[in-house]
């Protein structure tokens, strides 16, 4: 069984995915493999260009957790958004010294569902599992995503709507 893990930058998929790890499930960093796919920079966002398609493609399938922002476009089996309001998002990434314009960026994607949505696209609904992190530990978060991933709770996702904090000055 391979699971991902996305989310909107600074939703914690990292420290859950390291949570994981110490409890020993193989991980997979996007981070740590995502080099040969790097196209270039898009010179407008600040954001690098990479050819997805083609990681996809050569992803090697694991038993396991593969983590990152381009988790939900690689072939696994089942996978996790990470969610968090936005407003915490927003100081999170604030802290992590992100840009005004990034934090924006990321603010209103995570307040309009991009990375579900986008997830829904890929995933048949019995493969999703949408978890709200708010005001959870890395160790509740890391509790869920492995009960979701031996099957002892249901995939779930489309409950939040966090779309008021969508296009808000900070
Ligand atoms: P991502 O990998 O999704 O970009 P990170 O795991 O790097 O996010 O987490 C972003 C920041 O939020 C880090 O400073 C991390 O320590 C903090 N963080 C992550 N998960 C939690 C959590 N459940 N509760 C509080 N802070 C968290
Ligand atoms: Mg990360």
């Amino acid at each position: 069984m391979m699971c991902g893990i996305t989310g909107t930058p600074g939703t914690g998929k990292s420290t859950v995915a390291d949570e994981l790890a110490r409890r020993g499930y193989r991980v997979v960093h996007i981070t740590d493999i995502v080099q040969p796919y790097v196209q270039g920079k898009d010179p407008d966002r600040d954001t690098q260009i990479i050819d997805t398609d083609r990681m996809g493609d050569e992803f090697v399938h694991f038993d396991g957790f593969v983590e990152g922002h381009f988790a939900h476009l690689l072939p696994c089996d089942k996978i996790v958004v990470l969610r968090l309001r936005p407003d915490t998002l927003a100081a999170r990434l604030s802290a992590r010294g992100y840009s005004k314009e990034k934090i924006r960026e990321n603010r209103d994607a995570e307040a309009l569902d991009v990375c579900l949505i986008e997830t829904v696209e890929e995933y048949e609904p019995d493969e999703i599992f949408e978890l709200d992190t708010t005001g959870k530990t890395p160790a509740a978060c890391a509790d869920a995503i492995e009960q979701f991933y031996r099957g002892e709770i249901p995939a779930s996702f489309g409950t939040l709507d966090w779309s008021a904090f969508a296009g808000v000055s900070s």
